[in-house]
């Protein structure tokens, strides 16, 4: 049996998709701080994000609306705590269920501020075992990638997994650690990432790249 652990963040799901869903909640804020029409400023801010990724996005909607700047910590809040509107990535689920199917195991290990991400972790309602699921936050920043910390606590958890396998997008802090642990470590590349995939050497650098979920179904 084979431990396959999973990075949540443009792995998973697409951050994107996250990130807009996080603009339209802020947008409900907004509408309702300015009394303007229904999802005026949702779909302002998601299309002014996709044009330009700029990150001034709701100070500059506050000023367009007339409203005092002293909102931006409410608008941010309403970011972090949103129930997100995410799925998982095409292909993933398929994926997922072959690999618990034939008796490997399944694993998460997931960077970013606590709250949000298990928002995200349950917006997914996920039909398939993961253990354990580990939020690097909930043990403090210092144990955020590439610390070690959480890939320790997937092998203990799997005492007779005849492998380990990492699956994720980041080549800067990612892979170090499985790297170093014994890890197959597999970068899953996917067009529409936040940041686009680097090219590295050493120990950051993932064993395999691939571009689409299918692949890992063929991983020897
Ligand atoms: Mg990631």
């Amino acid at each position: 049996m084979r431990v396959f652990c999973f990075d949540l963040d443009d792995t998973l799901i697409s951050e994107c998709e996250y990130v807009e869903s996080g603009l339209r909640a802020v947008g409900r804020a907004l509408d309702e701080l300015s009394r303007v029409g229904s999802g005026a400023s949702g779909e302002w801010l998601v299309a002014e994000w996709r044009r330009a990724r700029s990150r001034d996005l709701f100070q500059r909607r506050l000023a367009e609306l007339g409203l005092d700047p002293a909102w931006l910590p409410r608008l941010l809040h309403e970011y972090r705590t949103h129930d997100p509107v995410i799925r998982l990535r095409e292909g993933a689920h398929d994926v997922l269920r072959a690999l618990s199917r034939r008796g490997d195991g399944l694993a998460l290990i997931s960077d970013g501020l606590l709250g949000p991400q298990q928002a995200k972790w349950r917006a997914l309602r996920l039909d398939v075992p993961f253990h354990p699921v580990l939020f690097t936050d909930e043990r403090g920043r210092e144990f955020w990638k590439p610390h070690p910390w959480s890939f320790e606590i997937v092998m203990r958890s799997a005492p007779d997994a005849t492998a380990f396998v990492y699956v994720a997008d980041n080549e800067d802090k990612d892979f170090v650690a499985p790297n170093r642990l014994g890890w197959v470590t597999v970068q899953l590349r996917h067009a529409e990432n936040l940041r686009p995939c680097r090219d590295v050497e050493g120990d950051a650098r993932p064993r395999l790249k691939v571009d689409r979920f299918a692949t890992l179904l063929e991983i020897e």
